[in-house]
């Protein structure tokens, strides 16, 4: 071939195939991986022990967003699942809480209970599930619209609520643990009326038990500098256990019948390996990531939140855990490698939410902060009658006792906010029809605001002093607040269509559907306010 020709054949060619890069994809599969309850300070506070294969390689080769924040007040699982899926918050997507009060309905709802659908794979009634209450489409449920319902969506998680609301409405397959005496992967009628056989035949390989087994620390516990005393007095009891190493599971889960509790497995790192194990099952078996049409899968790990709840962050049990998560994480993203192949996956990697240190913890570290029971003040109010429910910080007053009583509905409302602010520890009270808070832009009214959803609201909100906290003497960490060490999360960004580096803005949670809708080159789910974050992608 002629120099000159050839040269022009070359250079027509990597320009036409540089036009394409920006609208066509390699990209054959989709990861999220959502660490339940991880705080974004697990990636520099253990960095030094993690392999070079999880953790680090997301980070050294993806991008990492070091200050990204969810951006509404209640911090709990199911919003941040849904919020990381739809691109939007509570106020639109409309899962406020993991559970919430509905006026119309009169009753406590929690968030994917469906009576219509029946439990598959379980003898147990856990299995009523659906995503009804999700009012969005997801990142997967664009996916699946885009490619005529041929690309798949598969969901896996130790909750239900996680699998099932970052499955969205058009998944192939949701999954969750049912731990009890079962200790199996269970669904909804919602999805299908019998298991895959590959998800039966794993039930039934009884690999679960092989996970029942004595938990000691990956290495020398003396190793683990970056956490606090093995014993000390901030961790719950473990299935009876003082919280210390080692944990031998097998004697721990035993029941007086003779029963597995799997809620060991559950409240262990191996629950998380299990996980991992059950996702390449669903990789190899689905054929995810196979054929032309990009598929999605959804793995929860959910584990490292009960872990975190029973220890606190500052226990050896949450060190031992991300050191060996980031050893599941080596796992899964080799088995990529291999099954879909290097540039022909996507990862995005976050959490649903942070947690606090144990307040006994730090009110003994010389930290100022205060231990409020809400529900116990308001009980010894004796306006407390004329509130229906608090719920999510929201209080509903009981507008038919009002009636009744024929009190001017206005006057008991002010009647009850007042009492409400002489609480020790309420910081504010808005009421939602006050010009104040409707017009009033202020940091807290946008926390409240994006977690409000119009046919949810209550009457008041309360909002307590971040140096608050709604919890009494109680052991281990929790979360559900607006403060900092709550809303501050990791997102990195791995693989394909990913430019390696990081930032310091503050990111918002909901802008992770649209960054991959962009991508990928498809629409973000409907109702989407977050922002494209160009900075991560090539
Ligand atoms: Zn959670
Ligand atoms: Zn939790």
């Amino acid at each position: 071939m002629n120099r000159f020709f050839l040269f022009l054949v070359i250079s027509m060619s990597s320009s036409l195939f540089s036009q394409n890069d920006h609208i066509k994809t390699d990209i054959k599969l989709v990861v999220g991986i959502v660490v339940d309850q991880m705080k974004y300070e697990y990636i520099p506070r253990y960095w030094d022990k993690y392999s070079e294969g999880g953790f680090k390689r997301l980070v050294n080769g993806g991008f990492l967003a070091k200050n990204a924040h969810y951006s509404y007040y209640q911090t709990s699982t199911a919003p941040g699942h849904a919020t990381i899926v739809t691109g939007t918050s509570p106020s639109y997507h409309r899962i406020v809480g993991n559970s919430w009060f509905d006026r119309k309905l009169d009753k406590n709802i929690y968030c994917v209970d469906d009576d219509r659908f029946n439990p598959i794979g379980t003898k147990s009634n856990i299995g009523k599930k659906s995503p009804k209450n999700l009012q969005s489409t997801t990142i997967s449920d664009e996916n699946r619209i885009f490619t005529n319902f041929k690309g798949k969506t598969i969901s896996v998680s130790f909750k239900d609520r996680s699998a099932v609301l970052s499955g969205g409405h058009t998944a192939n397959g949701v999954y969750w643990f049912h731990s009890s005496n079962e200790g199996v992967f269970v669904s909804s009628s919602y999805y299908f009326n019998k298991l895959p056989d590959w998800v039966e035949k794993f039930n039934n390989s009884r690999k679960v038990d092989e996970y029942i087994k004595t938990w000691d620390t990956l290495y020398k516990i003396k190793s683990y500098t970056e956490s606090g005393s093995d014993l000390n007095n901030y961790e719950g009891k473990f299935l009876g256990q003082n919280a210390s190493f080692p944990y031998d599971l097998k004697t721990l889960s035993k029941k007086e019948n003779g029963d597995t509790d799997y809620q060991a497995i559950t409240t262990s790192p191996f629950g998380n390996t299990f996980l991992k194990d059950f996702a390449l099952e669903a990789l190899k078996n689905e054929h995810l990531g196979e054929d032309k049409h990009i598929d999605f899968l959804h793995v929860n790990f959910s584990s490292p939140d009960h872990i975190g709840h029973k220890f606190g962050v500052n226990s050896k049990e949450v060190q031992d855990t991300y050191l060996r998560l980031d050893l599941d994480l080596k796992d899964l993203i080799n088995n990529l490698d291999k099954k879909v192949g290097k540039g022909k996956y996507l990862i995005y990697l976050t959490s649903d939410h942070g947690a606090t240190h144990v307040p006994k913890f730090l009110i003994d570290n010389k930290i100022p902060l205060k231990e409020l029971d809400l529900r116990d003040s308001l009980r010894k109010k004796d306006w407390s009658n004329l509130i229906k429910a608090y719920s999510n910080n929201y209080v509903f007053l009981d507008k038919e006792l009002i009636d009744k009583m024929e009190i001017d509905y206005e006057d008991a409302k002010e009647l009850v906010k007042n009492g409400l602010k002489e609480i020790d520890g309420v910081y504010e009270v808005y009421d939602i029809n006050d010009d104040d808070y409707m017009f009033g832009d202020g940091y807290y009214q946008s926390l409240i605001k994006n977690n409000s959803h119009p046919d949810l609201i209550g009457d008041l909100v309360v909002f307590l002093n971040p140096m608050y906290t709604a919890r009494y003497n109680s052991m281990g960490s929790s979360h559900g607040t607006p403060a900092f060490y709550d809303t501050h999360v990791p997102i990195i960004f791995y693989g394909a269509g990913i430019k390696t580096g990081y930032s310091n803005d503050i990111i918002n949670v909901k802008d992770i559907a649209p960054t991959i809708a962009s991508i990928i080159g498809i629409g973000a789910p409907v109702s989407t306010t977050g922002k494209v974050i160009s900075d991560a992608i090539k």
